[in-house]
């Protein structure tokens, strides 16, 4: 998948995903313990496991490249959003505050439903026999102009679990004909392109060298995808929602802060070093990491998202979950 820009990401959801993987991928998984080692390093073998999966990616590629289009057609108009001054940047990082703590990220209600019908409308492609599918989403009463700006205050800051009951309590899934996890993803897809712009306008002033913490230092979600940079083999995190990157340990669990080395391991798909997922056993969460040394490239952590879902089945086969 081509993208047109680098630092744009679609995040894709699980329901979309999980009922049309790669036809016929076999993975082998292979153990290790975390502790860095040279690409092409030989791992010892655990248990190893064999998972296959049905499906096409095809659609799923066609339907994000629609999604991405819509919201890179509408980035172009965010040029103008105001963020916060540099000090008062690096005091919130200095002090670990993701900015949206101390900032209330400005959305245009009418825009914010323009593009959500977009993206909602790219989703009921995918499943054009269901009539329920006739529904418009921003028609909901939730939508409404006395309720939207209620709801925008309060989506910004919820995670995807949030997200999911806000979805259920408000019977959109019944509404729509769509599921929860569905919805979820056309929501969030549709605040991606504010905060992408906020984002791009915050790195061109800081580079988030501040920031140590595991979730993202603009919006607050936990990242969910890493690379090991090619030239010297840092970690760098990546917020699925915004976009934005920063630095972070190798050895300490991003999420529960656990830097205990018997308790942090790596899998990787056999005969594919660079495809790894990072696990604690502390708290039982991974993150899927692209190693960048091993490829001796640097890949777009946003269509790697994407290719790499395989990983997160395995992930939950193996007893762990996602952070969100
Ligand atoms: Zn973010
Ligand atoms: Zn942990």
């Amino acid at each position: 998948m081509k993208l047109s820009r680098k630092n744009f990401l679609w995040w894709i959801s699980g329901t979309l995903v999980s009922a049309s993987l790669v036809t016929g991928l076999g993975c082998v998984l292979r153990e290790e313990s975390a502790t860095p080692a040279e690409p092409g390093e030989t791992g010892e073998q655990a248990e190893a496991d064999q998972y296959s999966y049905t499906g096409s990616l095809g659609h799923i590629h066609r339907a994000h490249e629609a999604i991405v289009a819509v919201q890179l057609k509408h980035l172009e108009d965010m040029k103008n959003i105001a963020i916060l001054d540099e000090d008062t940047i690096n005091d919130c990082f200095r002090r670990g505050e993701y900015l949206f703590s101390v900032q209330m990220m400005p959305l245009d209600g009418a825009k914010f439903l323009e593009i959500m019908d977009e993206i909602w409308d790219v989703v009921r492609e995918q499943d054009p026999g269901n009539p329920e599918h006739l529904f418009t989403l921003s028609a909901a009463e939730v939508f409404r102009e006395d309720n939207l700006q209620a709801v925008l205050n309060e989506i910004p800051f919820m995670s995807k679990a949030e997200m999911k009951r806000f979805i259920t309590v408000r019977e959109l899934e019944t509404k729509s004909g769509a599921d929860s996890e569905v919805l979820s993803f056309v929501l969030f897809m549709s605040l991606s392109p504010f905060y992408s712009a906020y984002t791009e306008k915050v790195a061109r002033v800081n580079d988030f060298s501040l920031w140590r913490q595991g979730h993202c230092p603009v919006c607050g979600q936990a990242a969910v995808m890493a690379r090991h940079r090619s030239t010297d083999g840092a970690r760098v995190l990546f917020c699925w929602l915004c976009h934005a990157e920063w630095l972070f340990p190798r050895l300490v669990c991003p999420y529960c802060g656990n830097n205990d080395q018997d308790k942090l391991r790596f899998f990787y798909v056999q005969d594919d070093r660079a495809l790894q997922v990072h696990v604690c056993e502390q708290c039982k969460r991974y993150l899927k990491t692209i190693d960048n040394r091993a490829l001796e490239k640097d890949l777009l952590l946003d269509a790697e998202e994407i290719a790499t879902r395989h990983l997160d089945l395995l992930a939950k086969n193996e007893g762990y979950h996602r952070p969100d």
